[in-house]
């Protein structure tokens, strides 16, 4: 792609017509793969959100995509790209659409209350050391509608501006932001990814409900940490850290 600025995210780039989800085909090739490795699909016949949620993802419509990395980072540090693709989502799109998106901790990206963008990190990793890591990002990019059940809650970005958007551009903007960000983090840690999640943060100042497993309560979002947990106030003034991964968070 001419619009493609990097030095090494996406040099070597799979196009695949339809696949059960490119995070897997992703896995599959990734010991063998070289880093910065792009996988994206025309379709996702069993796209996937969080603890095996369905992600829709018709053909032709999104940018379904997976970014294979192998670092020298820990898993803990790791599991921090979620928030280097998030903030590299919320600029491609400023970038390239003039829109505004925020981000909803920890790895979905949304514009006037719905869902557009969700990403999920899976890693490979032997004690203190991970193998690879596979960023996924889901982008709705030109559907016109959504399910049923989803009507209320996502939208794409034809939907918001009412006009089909040039994928091809699009996609290396975000390779280009990825890219970029993912230096930043390398070379400086996590505090400026970390600063510009709370600029572009919805959850941060709003009152919401934490379900990790059986355990649910109420509270204040008031910070992230620097290890990319969500800070929550609750009713005795003290304070929890929860942690991305398992946890829900929803507005109330
Ligand atoms: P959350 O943490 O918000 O529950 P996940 O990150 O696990 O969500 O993503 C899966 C959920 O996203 C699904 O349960 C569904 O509600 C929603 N969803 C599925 N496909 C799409 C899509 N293409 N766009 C927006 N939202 C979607």
């Amino acid at each position: 792609s001419p619009f493609l600025k990097t030095d090494f995210i996406g040099k070597n780039y799979i196009h695949l017509e339809s696949i059960s989800s490119t995070n897997d085909y992703a896995k599959e090739i990734a010991s063998k793969a070289e880093n910065g490795t792009i996988v994206v699909s025309e379709e996702q016949t069993s796209g996937r959100g969080r603890l095996g949620r369905k992600w829709v993802s018709e053909k032709g419509q999104g940018l379904w995509m997976s970014i294979i990395l192998k670092p020298e980072l820990t898993p803990q540090s790791s599991v921090k790209l979620t928030q280097v693709a998030a903030v590299s989502v919320v600029n491609a799109i400023i970038e390239t659409i003039e829109l505004n998106a925020s981000i909803k901790w920890p790895n979905d990206i949304i514009i006037n209350g719905k869902k557009i963008c969700g990403i999920l990190t899976e890693m490979n990793a032997e004690l203190d050391r991970v193998n690879y890591v596979i960023v996924g990002i889901g982008l709705n990019v030109n559907m016109n509608k959504f399910p049923d059940d989803l009507k209320d809650k996502a939208t794409s970005l034809f939907i918001e501006t009412g006009k089909k958007i040039d994928r091809k551009k699009l996609t290396a903007s975000i390779i280009n932001n990825f890219e970029k960000y993912y230096y930043i983090f390398l070379k400086e840690g996590f505090e400026p990814i970390r600063i510009s999640c709370l600029k572009h943060s919805v959850t941060i100042g709003s009152e919401v409900r934490v379900i990790s497993g059986k355990n649910e309560f109420n509270g204040k979002a008031v910070d992230i940490d620097n290890d990319g947990n969500l800070i929550i106030e609750i009713g005795d003034g003290s304070r929890k850290a929860v942690m991305s991964g398992d946890v829900s968070v929803r507005g109330i």
